[in-house]
């Protein structure tokens, strides 16, 4: 069988397109009226604050990321949006501007409005049972592919772990290079991190068993044009990221990512390291399965002058370590991807404690 891919049916790419949400979320209004604006807090008073087309009426929820999202925050921000909405009146929409953690929350909320029950049940694939509330996602940080991809992912009472369906999709993204500008300049850290994101998807869907020509096409593009950001500093590199970042969502949705992010998930979820600085540690021992890559992965850190940190496992008690291994060999499919079938007898506990170990 082979997968019966749901894409984003629109896409507005292009500098001060923003600009254009207003138009763009009119004729959904037909309901109750009400759009939901999930923001990332760090915009809280500043101009992208102001340009967003609120209406009379709507709500604006301002949300902090310093930790990535969890099936908690999602449950008590959807519980605040039903308070505001008012008994069986639903908004018309969700609106989420900001990295892949407010893009995600912007998903989960729009799938938790109309599925009931908390939103840890439906972390796995293909559990959610009704469409969500119309949902638009605007990235003002590139590199997750959130904004393509049919994932929401949350931490959990026990796992990490997204809302994987059709239904998370976005019906709409608004891709505006503006939102990135000065990114580099002012967060250049998380800029990479996020940017390497998107670099270690395209390797591992590229080196993988998985791989298709679709997935193919997309993932190389991809690499082109972080190669052009990365090491070249183009100046057109916040038009490139943006768009690197969806062609690496589209590779990998029609294959997979592999052993970075199946160790980087138990990094993660033992240390509370987020998504993009966690692949970029474990990335940079991964030589014996993707030597090109890693190669390539350090002349970028390089060249942007990045430090990768390092000696974050010395410290770690047996029970933490265990935990650490048990999250990422759970990550069957990502294994199933980068050594095949027969990857359990490649990756024992043993080498993959070792790998941790030099991290
Ligand atoms: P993020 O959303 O966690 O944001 C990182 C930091 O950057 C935050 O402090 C945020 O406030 C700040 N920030 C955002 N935009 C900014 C801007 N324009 N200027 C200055 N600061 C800004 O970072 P991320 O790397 O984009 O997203 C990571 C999250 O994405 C993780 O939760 C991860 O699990 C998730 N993710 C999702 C998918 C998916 O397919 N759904 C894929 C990969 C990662
Ligand atoms: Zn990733």
């Amino acid at each position: 069988m082979y997968r019966n891919l749901k894409v984003v049916p629109r896409v507005v790419f292009g500098r001060g397109c923003l600009d254009q949400l207003d138009a763009i979320l009119e004729p959904q209004r037909k309901g109750s009226g009400i759009m939901v604006f999930i923001l990332d807090d760090f915009f809280e008073g500043k101009a992208l604050e102001k340009r967003l087309p609120f209406r009379k009426g709507d709500l604006l929820l301002k949300v902090n990321v310093d930790k990535e999202p969890k099936t908690t925050g999602i449950d008590a921000l959807t519980e605040q949006v039903k308070n505001f909405c008012g008994k069986d009146v639903m908004p018309d929409g969700v609106v989420g501007i900001g990295g892949g953690s407010i893009l995600d929350t912007a998903k989960a909320v729009s799938l938790m409005l109309t599925n009931p029950g908390p939103s840890h049940e439906y972390q796995g694939w293909d559990l959610i049972q009704y469409p969500g509330i119309y949902h638009v996602g605007i990235p003002t940080l590139a590199g997750t592919g959130a904004e393509v991809s049919r994932t929401a992912v949350l931490t959990g009472p026990v796992r990490k772990l997204g809302l994987n369906s059709d239904h998370t999709v976005y019906d709409q993204v608004v891709l505006d290079p503006d939102l990135l500008e000065g990114v580099r300049e002012s967060i250049p850290e998380q800029w990479f991190w996020t940017g390497m994101d998107c670099y270690i998807h395209n390797v591992e869907a590229l080196c993988g068993t998985f791989v298709n020509e679709y997935a193919r096409a997309f993932g190389e593009q991809s690499q082109v044009l972080c190669r052009e950001v990365f090491l070249d500093h183009h100046p057109e590199s916040d038009e490139k990221l943006m768009m690197a970042s969806y062609f690496g969502g589209m590779s990998i949705a029609y294959s997979q990512v592999g052993a970075c992010h199946a160790l980087s998930y138990g990094l993660s979820y033992v240390l509370g390291l987020h998504h993009g600085i966690a692949n970029s540690i474990v990335f940079d021992y991964l030589e014996e399965f993707y030597p090109d890559g890693v190669k390539e992965f350090r002349a970028m850190a390089e060249k942007n002058r990045i430090q990768i940190p390092r000696n974050l496992t010395a410290d770690l008690s047996e029970a933490q370590m265990e935990k650490m291994i048990d999250v990422s060999m759970g990550m069957v499919p990502l294994w199933e991807n980068c050594l095949g079938k027969d990857w359990q007898e490649k990756m024992s506990r043993d080498r993959m404690r070792k790998l941790f170990e030099k991290m």
